[in-house]
């Protein structure tokens, strides 16, 4: 084993090609076994189902070196039922959630020289995703299906400290109520693409998306969950069924309550209430919490106490909590971590 002669820690967030990847394949009502191969190319119809009416699903986790040298990958569990329930929304086949852990596994194995060495900072993201392979020009569900898994190492989320975010209250919505918003279907980000190139246009880091109903309350952003801290010190973070369940935020709540002894409210949140925030963070694999300094509502401006030059007190022991239970300083839940080596 000899790890590739990289620059871990000025890594970007951007597409690198490993040596390997997993792919199987579903045909005729059921999956092949998978294997792992070099070839990145994917070969399809020009009609297949995902070109014409984007049957896809997708998943994002990270592997990466611990302080006592093992490789691992937090929670692929949760990812994996939670791509099955995509899935299941999607009409397309679920994949086996222990299949989905293995082949995550397997192909870690297969690119552990892409893997960042503890303390850089970054690590290998996992990309697990499935399309509709077959030609489709009558509006169905494919027949057959790819599911692959590529990695690639990416770096540090926050190079020189978390400087907290500009968002603003966007115009567009995410997810219709009874649509497709609790599910990471790749429609969902082609359609949000216009409402970030347009917020980054103006100035703004994100978007905050408000329900589409009655435009009242807090969703998300275009890929992260919101998390709130009260100005006594409780947690709050939205509940809706349009949200994406994000895996760092259902982990984080179990470090507010079990780790930190917080409150912790899952609730409705009208954006009214905001303004009495006194910390506000984005939570998501990438960044585990991104802090939030200002909330920007068609021109009035939400300032948050934490200010715009660090993360909050409660936001960063949430971080450091979570941060420390993935990399093997602090001990964590049982079934967190998936040691692959
Ligand atoms: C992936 C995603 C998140 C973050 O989920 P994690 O499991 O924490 O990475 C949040 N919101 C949306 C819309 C997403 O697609």
């Amino acid at each position: 084993m000899a790890k590739k002669d990289i620059d871990w820690s000025n890594l970007g967030f951007g597409y690198v090609k490993t040596d390997k990847r997993f792919v199987a394949n579903y045909k005729n009502g059921a999956w092949d076994n998978g294997v792992i191969t070099d070839d990145d190319k994917v070969v399809i119809s020009e009609c297949a189902g995902v070109l014409q009416y984007s049957q896809s699903c997708f998943e994002g986790m990270k592997a990466y070196t611990t302080e006592n040298g093992h490789t691992v990958i937090f929670r692929p569990d949760m990812n994996a039922s939670r791509m099955a329930d995509s899935c299941r929304r999607l009409e397309m086949p679920v994949f086996p959630e222990d299949k989905f852990v293995e082949a995550i596994a397997e192909t870690v194995r297969a690119n552990e020289d892409w893997v960042p060495p503890y303390g850089s900072g970054a690590s290998l993201y996992i990309r697990p995703y499935m399309f509709g392979s077959n030609p489709v020009i009558g509006v169905k569900p494919a027949d057959e299906y790819q599911f692959r898994v590529f990695t690639t190492p990416v770096g540090p989320y926050f190079k020189g400290g978390a400087k907290p975010l500009t968002i603003k209250v966007s115009d567009f919505d995410r997810a219709a109520p009874h649509g497709t918003g609790h599910i990471k279907a790749g429609l969902n980000y082609a359609m949000s693409l216009h409402a970030i190139v347009t917020a980054h246009a103006e100035g703004y880091a994100e978007n905050m998306y408000l329900d589409p109903a009655t435009r009242t309350k807090v969703e998300e952003t275009g890929g992260a969950n919101f998390l709130f801290v009260t100005k006594d010190g409780k947690v709050v973070t939205p509940k809706s069924d349009s949200i994406l369940p994000s895996i760092t935020r259902r982990s984080l709540v179990h470090v507010a309550k079990e780790y930190l002894g917080l409150e912790v409210e899952e609730r409705e949140v009208l954006f009214d209430e905001v303004k009495d925030f006194a910390e506000c963070g984005l939570c998501g694999t990438a960044a585990v919490i991104s802090p939030v300094g200002k909330i920007v509502d068609h021109g009035k401006e939400i300032c948050l106490p934490s200010g715009m030059d660090e993360m909050g007190p409660v936001t960063k022991k949430l971080y450091e909590t979570l941060t420390g239970i993935q990399m093997g300083r602090i001990e964590a839940p049982k079934g967190w971590i998936y040691t692959v080596d």
